[in-house]
């Protein structure tokens, strides 16, 4: 560990303990949420990969969540929801956010929903949302929140998946003051996908009329109405109940369901709360994020409650009203904790920095930034104008929470720019060789970011219904000893800090939501009148990455002029109603053949490096130089270069 990023050593020994004594360290942690009844096990590693924690305890997430609370501070402010998109403000307290939990628990619970059980929950940035995935933690049932910008086919594909019993969802959510209207994309997606879901519970916001089915349909304020006063208690789950499962991209085209479990979240949650985003008990916290991704599970639902703060939610772009929305909330709100994405932050970088300034910032004492690589320019520009620490933190959906950051809660650590910082305790991070599998010790030496058995606490479980795709995926791919694989490329510097570099596999990463290339080349492929198609990721000056499609029509008057255009519009729309508008390609562009090598393989890493100017790298394996070349030329004359 470095001196440079831990002046007085005193996170070294932190991180030490948690790696040279998990069993002492985590048992310490654990002391940080309720149990219902103690655990007998800290962890148990006899079946590697797997790992159980805090095994034979039982606990419950919601009861951590808001009912500890609820019971020691009642009125203290639990969930403030914003929404400049439908101008409305609404605020919980604690025991106001347990009678609307139990409220939409005891609707579940009457439609015979309890523990294992799965409610996928496919809603805008809405408080009931929140009031559900809290509800399913009350039952013991498991949540599996959909993003709501993905489209009819990734819905389909997740619902099919994880069978839910019910699904919550919307009229409709709204975005730049658009109203986008749910019920068509899910009833598309219950067209497409094999499993009957039984009950869909409609939140009805009065946005757009909801056509009603009523052997299936259930209206969600009636259903409360009726529910009225009932108490429903939570029920105690074993350390490693699964709480819930969130879909997530890899290299195939099928999304694997992330699983994660109740009392080694709770834990690790409380823990991060207390030594990485150092958030007290009565303060606010803001996380900008989407209920729809893990850092919307972990710090706007679970993390900030479990710590007894209050959670700022607001559905709405940062740019509107104005690009100042952002910084009176914190003013308005005494935000001390605020986490955010770098292309956010880019976003409000090309607006005028008298909006930071109008507000008062004083309540903020750090921002978090995550999600995706946190370039210099932007880093300097945000930490400037806030005068505050502007921390990157490195993770993905299968942790749950940091895996490379700076414990500010733990000892006072310095930042360096470009790099998210240092192994977070509990974490056995490894650099290694992705050919050999051998441990990469100097610095500066570019490998693949690896974690030793087992995971801390928090981590994925495994792949919903999956052990194997989970042991295949995650811990076969690099040779040697088992080891979890990140799938980034990274390097560490003579100090210790850790550089991500980018991905090894088929992910790209738009404004910090991470797609699989494959996933795109599915939809595109179904496509009529597309014969082969390739989707790379090219660095975008905004958003970090946009997908850029290659496509070769089936018929080649759709090559050039009006036959391409056609076809260009074709699979867009082919994207946006399959997937979502956050899968759409930022350009399409035809080509009569793509770079394979002899044994047919795609190169794609080639194509990518011609996007973004680069030299194509090994082309000794290509079958038809040719075809490279007339990409190249292909691009020059779109003038994507
Ligand atoms: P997700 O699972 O959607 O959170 O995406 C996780 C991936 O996003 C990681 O594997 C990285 O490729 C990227 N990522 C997340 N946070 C950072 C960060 N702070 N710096 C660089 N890349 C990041």
């Amino acid at each position: 560990m470095s001196l440079a990023a831990d002046p007085s050593g005193a996170y070294q020994a932190f991180y030490r303990r948690s790696i040279d004594d998990p069993e002492g360290f985590w048992a310490e942690q654990a002391q940080l949420i309720d149990w219902q009844q103690p655990f007998t096990q800290v962890v148990d590693t006899s079946r590697p990969p797997f790992a159980k924690w805090f095994v034979g305890g039982q606990t419950n997430l919601c009861h951590n969540a808001v009912d500890r609370h609820a019971a020691a501070h009642p009125d203290r402010a639990a969930l403030i929801w914003v929404s400049t998109e439908v101008d409305q403000t609404r605020q919980w307290s604690f025991a106001e956010l347990q009678r609307e939990v139990e409220a939409m628990a005891a609707i579940l619970r009457a439609q015979g929903i309890g523990q294992g059980d799965r409610v996928l929950i496919y809603c805008p940035m809405v408080p009931e949302a929140v009031f559900g995935m809290l509800a399913c933690a009350r039952l013991g049932a498991i949540h599996s929140v959909v993003f709501g910008g993905f489209a009819s086919h990734s819905l389909a594909g997740r619902i099919d998946d994880c069978a839910p019993k019910l699904i919550l969802s919307c009229d409709a959510g709204s975005r730049a003051g658009k109203v986008q209207a749910y019920q068509p994309l899910l009833e598309e997606a219950l067209r497409l996908c094999a499993h009957q879901v039984p009950k869909l519970l409609w939140i009805d916001r009065g946005l757009v009329p909801i056509e009603w089915r009523t052997d299936r349909d259930l209206d969600y304020a009636r259903e409360r109405e009726r529910v009225a006063g009932e108490r429903v208690p939570c029920v105690w789950l074993e350390s490693n109940a699964v709480s819930y499962t969130l879909y997530t991209s890899g290299t195939t085209g099928r999304p694997k369901g992330v699983q994660r479990d109740v009392g080694g979240y709770a834990v690790a949650l409380a823990a991060s709360m207390k030594h990485i985003f150092d958030g007290r008990p009565g303060e606010t916290y803001f996380s900008t994020s989407d209920i729809g991704w893990v850092v919307g599970h972990s710090y706007i639902v679970y993390g900030p409650l479990i710590a007894g703060m209050a959670t700022l939610m607001v559905e709405g772009l940062p740019t509107r009203p104005d690009p100042g929305i952002w910084w009176r909330l914190v003013e308005q709100y005494k935000v001390s904790v605020m986490f955010s994405a770098p292309t956010a932050v880019r976003v409000l970088r090309k607006a005028d920095p008298k909006y930071l300034h109008e507000a008062d910032l004083s309540s903020l004492r750090a921002l978090f930034l995550a999600g995706e690589p946190l370039d210099e320019p932007t880093a300097r520009w945000i930490r400037d104008e806030l005068g505050r620490p502007v921390i990157d933190n490195y993770w993905q959906t299968e942790t749950g929470w940091p895996i490379l950051t700076l414990a500010r809660g733990v000892a006072p650590m310095q930042e360096r720019l470009g790099s998210p910082g240092v192994p977070m305790y509990g974490y056995r991070c490894v650099l290694v060789d992705p050919e050999t599998g051998a441990e990469l010790q100097e610095p500066g030496q570019k490998g693949v970011l690896a974690i030793d058995h087992p995971l801390p606490p928090g981590c994925l479980q495994t792949v919903w219904g999956d052990d194997e795709r989970f042991v295949k995926t995650y811990w076969s791919s690099i040779p040697g000893p088992q080891r979890y694989s990140t799938f980034d490329v990274a390097l560490r510097d003579a100090d210790g800090y850790t550089f991500i570099l980018g991905r090894s596999d088929d992910v790209i990463n738009v404004a910090g939501h991470r797609l699989g290339t494959r996933e795109i080349e599915e939809s595109i492929s179904s496509h009529p009148g597309v014969a082969e198609v390739a989707v790379v990721g090219r660095a975008d000056e905004l958003k970090g990455q946009v997908a850029v499609a290659f496509v070769v029509p089936k018929d080649s008057a759709a090559l050039e002029g009006e036959g391409a255009q056609v076809l260009q519009q074709g699979v867009m729309h082919c994207v946006q109603s399959q997937l979502g508008a956050v899968a759409r390609p930022a350009q399409v562009i035809t080509v009569a053949a793509l770079p394979k090598t002899r044994s047919g393989k795609l190169l794609r890493r080639a194509i990518q490096a011609i996007c973004e100017s680069r030299e194509p790298g090994d082309l000794s394996t290509i079958e038809d130089p040719a075809a490279l070349m007339a990409l190249a030329e292909r691009l020059r004359q779109t003038g994507a270069q």
